[in-house]
């Protein structure tokens, strides 16, 4: 997928210095150039719903982010298509008119009279994909002996992972203190 960094731009011209004024968005957006995600791959464009709301301080973007991922079961390893969702209140504002102790994240600015979501895109994405992400709630995982899919299959390695753990604490074990 390739894309220019002017598709995650938004002109807003409209709303600027309109205090009061506000307008809805529903945005199909490209993946932020050179995103790499843990474990995790967008499928496809990236989904912006929701309301630019003129304020005083600049524009405030209110809405959900949801992005398709393609992701793998933490216990099987098989691909998993998930689509993830995230809420989004960000406050962008003209660098020119905000004094320099506000507290305003970079990135989050209009520039020539536009909203550049690369940023936002990014810093609301990640937290968004899932840490451990399952095919199923009971996914039974891969045997961590012999690999087989207990989906699928059983094996007889089971008590086997369990009686050598408990060796190993054997030898842990102090010598008597006679
Ligand atoms: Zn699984
Ligand atoms: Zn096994």
């Amino acid at each position: 997928m390739t894309a220019s960094r002017s598709d995650r731009l938004v002109r807003v011209t409209d709303l600027l210095d309109r205090p009061g004024a506000s307008r809805r968005v529903d945005l199909a957006l490209p993946v932020p150039g050179g995103l790499v995600l843990d474990l995790a791959e967008v499928t496809g464009p990236l989904r912006l719903t929701g309301v630019i709301e003129s304020v005083v301080e600049g524009l405030l973007v209110r809405g959900t982010l949801t992005a398709p991922l393609r992701l793998s079961c933490a216990r099987c390893l098989r691909d998993v298509e998930q689509t993830v969702g995230a809420d989004v209140v960000e406050l962008f504002s003209d660098p020119d008119e905000v004094d320099a102790d506000a507290d305003v994240d970079p990135g989050y600015e209009i520039v020539d009279g536009a909203l550049d979501l690369d940023t936002l895109l990014r810093d609301a994405l990640v937290p968004a994909v899932p840490y451990r992400p399952l095919c199923r709630e009971d996914c039974q995982g891969l045997c961590a002996t012999c690999g087989a899919n207990h989906n699928v299959e059983q094996c007889d390695c089971t008590d086997t992972i369990t009686d050598s753990r408990w060796l190993a604490l054997e030898g842990l074990r102090l010598p008597d203190a006679d």
